[in-house]
């Protein structure tokens, strides 16, 4: 199959019994946001720069799990900011686990080892040994944390994060090692993805990527991306089109001098971008409902379905959906019943609100797909054949893409700037904006200021921790 079948079996039942009761408007997956602090500042993240005041913030772990009772949907996205950044995180994951739900740990993966190796050192046995070799070999693991994680007495009370099926890492790859580094305005972040998966399929976790596609975007990358994901064992992929988020635009004029327009997509280009998502779904465990991949791919119209999939965060649930914020309310029942739902969306390619003209973005489509939104005949038989088909098989070749082609061979986006920090009078003269490689063509990064290497030379000092230099 091609997602487990008791994942699978849950949402159904969960589907089939608001049809039967006729609830009109219900939840299929919680986006859970306990705090926006996040250690990275990727470009066209609308979170870090909406929430920018209340970023020392969280929700306190009981309201986080009463959302996820009030809601009521059969699978919680924990995202942010980044969650592991979350002081009780293990205790939130533990106790949606004991409400039945399905988790996603939505993660930018720079502290994914760290929880992985908390976990084996709270369950240390010497059948675990077997494990830690093999992380050994692989270099996932220093000596000197194999024996943290054989002596650690104390770690053996903490709750940890363990792997289950009803469990996804969910980690962030927007690209292939240049690409990705430059998204994420740090160097070594994708490497150390890589490695966080890797660790995380020889400890047995289920693990997924979740990849935003902009303007800039090469498809071709993507298809090479998901090859190489594809031979780490990655279980899912979810994609879906940048927003275009006021907070992110806002930011994009404002500190990296572009324009919205050059970064964002339109309906029109993303369609182009999405033309073959159907090829990649038969190739690649791609996640969201076929009626979702028609649509981005300009087959059918649809209308978003943004209540289906709410948020919770510090201020609230966000309404009237995860990119537009009109407001915050008290409970997920009260911002069913207040919003003007018939205000939003695109119905028959016209736009309700200028905000939504060009959104089509998962999760406000995906779930209309699987509820039957926009219904065509043959729809529910479509459902059926994706989930229960056949998982597609490992892309046995995908070690031979070239992934490591930004930092780990010398060529990172930030190496000019370092250029100019070792020689800052070069930069006086100009010398850090003058080349841009044609195939680099985001590099924002080097159209800085001289003022502004500090900022510069604190990315790199994270870049080397990240590395381990
Ligand atoms: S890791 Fe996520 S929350 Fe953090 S800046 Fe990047 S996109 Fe935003
Ligand atoms: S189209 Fe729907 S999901 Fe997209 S911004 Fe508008 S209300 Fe939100």
């Amino acid at each position: 199959m091609r997602f487990p079948l008791a994942l699978t079996a849950k949402i159904a039942r969960h589907i089939i019994q608001h049809k039967l009761r006729k609830t009109p408007k219900f939840a299929m997956v919680l986006q859970l946001e306990p705090l926006h602090t996040c250690n990275l500042t990727c470009t066209g993240c609308g979170r870090i720069r909406e929430y920018s005041t209340s970023l020392k913030d969280v929700v306190p772990l009981e309201k986080c799990l009463q959302a996820a009772m009030e809601c009521d949907a059969p699978m919680v996205s924990i995202c942010g900011g980044e969650p592991l950044i979350y002081p009780k995180i293990e205790e939130l994951v533990a106790g949606l686990l004991e409400q039945k739900r399905i988790i996603y740990l939505c993660t930018n993966g720079v502290f994914m080892r760290k929880k992985m190796r908390d976990y084996m050192a709270a369950d240390y046995s010497p059948q675990m040994e077997t494990k830690l070799q093999t992380l050994l070999k692989a270099q996932l693991v220093t000596e000197k944390e194999a024996e943290v994680i054989r002596s650690s007495e104390a770690a053996r009370s903490k709750v940890v994060i363990r792997p289950s099926q009803w469990i996804y890492w969910n980690v962030h790859v927007d690209g292939l090692e240049f690409t990705h580094d430059l998204i994420v305005e740090r160097e070594g972040v994708f490497k150390e993805c890589v490695e966080a998966i890797r660790m995380s399929k020889i400890l047995g976790y289920q693990t997924a990527t979740n990849t935003t596609v902009y303007k800039e975007t090469d498809v071709k990358e993507i298809e090479d991306m998901f090859k190489f994901l594809s031979s780490l064992d990655v279980d899912a992929h979810t994609i879906s089109p940048g927003y275009e988020y006021d907070a992110a635009k806002k930011d994009m004029v404002k500190r990296l001098g572009k324009q919205p327009e050059d970064f964002f997509l339109t309906r029109k280009m993303t369609r182009q971008k999405f033309a073959r998502i159907q090829e990649w779904s038969k190739a690649f465990t791609i996640i969201g409902t076929p009626m979702y991949q028609e649509f981005l791919a300009g087959k059918r119209e649809m209308t978003c379905t943004p209540w289906a999939i709410p948020t919770f965060n510090v201020k609230g649930w966000k309404a009237p959906c995860y990119l537009m914020t009109d407001g915050h309310y008290a409970g997920y029942h009260e911002m069913l019943s207040k919003v003007q739902w018939e205000k939003y969306g695109v119905v028959d390619g016209v736009a309700r609100d200028p905000r939504c003209e060009h959104c089509m973005v998962h999760c406000g489509y995906d779930p209309s797909g699987a509820l039957g939104t926009n219904y065509q005949r043959g729809d529910n038989w479509k459902n059926i054949k994706y989930n229960f088909s056949r998982k597609p098989a490992r892309y046995e070749r995908g070690h031979e893409v070239n992934a490591f082609n930004g930092f780990s061979i010398g060529k990172g986006h930030l190496a000019e700037a370092k250029a100019a920090i070792n020689n800052p009078r070069a930069a006086m003269k100009g010398g850090l904006s003058a080349s841009q490689h044609p195939a680099e063509p985001r590099n924002h990064a080097l159209g800085v200021e001289p003022s502004q290497l500090g900022e510069f030379a604190a990315k790199e000092a994270d870049s080397n921790r990240i590395a381990g230099k």
